[in-house]
């Protein structure tokens, strides 16, 4: 009798997407994320994924964790295997739950039987195993309607299961199965929450951080290092292409009207990124952008911005209250990080009074004073791809 991991897969009825690619995609994100904890038989059959370990030095814990952040999963559990025979499975409960069973007051058996050939019904099945335990341990009672611990009865194909406290899984879908987009992190709360729910849909993240060294510090961008590995266990390995942004920034300051100077400064994020996402063969560029947040986030500067790439701009916090947002980094892990207070190169030469509804010609405008091919092609020279 080994201990186990069972995991109910999600959304599989995908309109476009087939359950074959979905699951061939979720093995294979879930086999790399437990190599760190040792050798394991991960297979899938019937809407579950079984994680097996296959010696006795595979760290449990360690991948159990894992698998909570494995995009795809909607439920999951440790588990018990055993033979598919009620008295079998009456053992394995015993062995494998029994200090719960000495610890409740009140519990249930459920059933569940996908070999059709098993010989009892799962209501026979449930109603064994119970009336046994029910005899066995003197403190327990059974209750239907509120039990304090439900016990799980699986008949499958090759096994039976026992487990207890399955408990909701990451949802979503598995990281990849949708493509690649470019995510721009900044170090502020917004864009590494961005990130994890744009992952979250199924997208493989290729990160993109602009810094102005030597108006922001190397802490600033160890920081932005530090967010993008906190975000590698929902998101698998990442790589951030770090972008010197301070020419661009220190020439728009030179040639270019001061209250435009952020939507330009963020126009030529969205061409940078752009060139970044053909040379990964990303489809989207995802920001932290939410409506109204800032200056440069109305609906007017946010069209100013995207008028200069082709690809689709996705912003996933585009209306969640900054209550909301702050929710979701906290519950992925970046929250602390985020606060730390390092200046981002969007706080550099903020100007004054930024123009709020900026027109799309005057911007244009702005910029036939700029050699933007060039200053594009300089910053995008000077990447250094880091692997987190
Ligand atoms: P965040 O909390 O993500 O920093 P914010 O509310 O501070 O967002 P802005 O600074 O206007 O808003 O940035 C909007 C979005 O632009 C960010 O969410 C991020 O996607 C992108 N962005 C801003 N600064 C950078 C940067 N230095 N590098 C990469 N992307 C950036
Ligand atoms: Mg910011």
């Amino acid at each position: 009798m080994e201990e186990m991991i069972l995991l109910k897969l999600g959304e599989l009825v995908l309109k476009g997407l087939n359950r074959r690619t979905f699951e061939d995609r979720l093995m294979g994100n879930a086999r790399r994320r437990l190599k760190p904890f040792g050798n394991f038989r991960v297979y899938a059959k019937q809407s579950t994924m079984y994680v097996e370990p296959l010696d006795a030095s595979c760290d449990l814990d360690g991948a159990y964790a894992a698998m909570q952040r494995l995009f795809g999963v909607v439920g999951l559990s440790r588990a018990r295997s055993c033979a598919k025979d009620k008295d079998a499975m009456l053992a394995a409960v015993q062995a494998y739950l029994g200090e719960r069973l000495r610890g409740a007051e009140t519990f249930k058996v459920e059933s569940k039987r996908a070999d059709k050939t098993f010989p009892m019904t799962s209501i026979q099945l449930s109603q064994y195993v119970g009336g046994e335990l029910d005899d066995l341990y003197p403190n327990l009672r059974v209750d239907v309607h509120n039990p304090a611990l439900t016990v799980h009865l699986e008949v499958r194909e090759t096994a039976a299961y026992v487990h207890a406290d399955p408990e909701p899984g990451a949802g979503g879908l598995p990281v990849g199965v949708n493509g690649r987009a470019v995510s721009l992190l900044s170090g502020g709360i917004d864009s590494p929450a961005a990130s994890w729910m744009m992952a979250k849909r199924g997208l493989a993240l290729e990160m993109v951080h602009f810094f102005s060294y030597p108006y922001t510090s190397e802490e600033a961008k160890q920081k932005v290092l530090e967010l993008a590995r906190l975000l590698t266990p929902w998101c698998g390995n990442l790589t951030v292409q770090l972008v010197p942004f301070t020419a661009i920034q220190e020439e728009l300051r030179r040639k270019c009207p001061e209250e435009l100077f952020t939507v330009l400064m963020r126009r030529f994020m969205m061409r940078i990124a752009e060139r970044v996402a053909q040379r990964v063969g990303a489809g989207a560029i995802v920001t932290g952008e939410c409506l109204g947040q800032v200056a440069s986030q109305t609906m007017e500067a946010m069209r100013c911005t995207e008028a200069v790439c082709s690809l689709p701009v996705l912003r996933p916090l585009v209306g969640m209250d900054k209550e909301e947002i702050i929710r979701v980094a906290r519950k992925i892990g970046t929250f602390e990080t985020s606060i730390l207070p390092y200046e981002d190169c969007c706080t550099v030469f903020t100007p004054r009074h930024p123009r709020l509804r900026p027109v799309l010609g005057e911007l244009e405008a702005a910029e036939a004073a700029l050699d933007i091919e060039g200053m594009v092609a300089a910053a995008v020279d000077g990447i250094e791809r880091v692997k987190v």
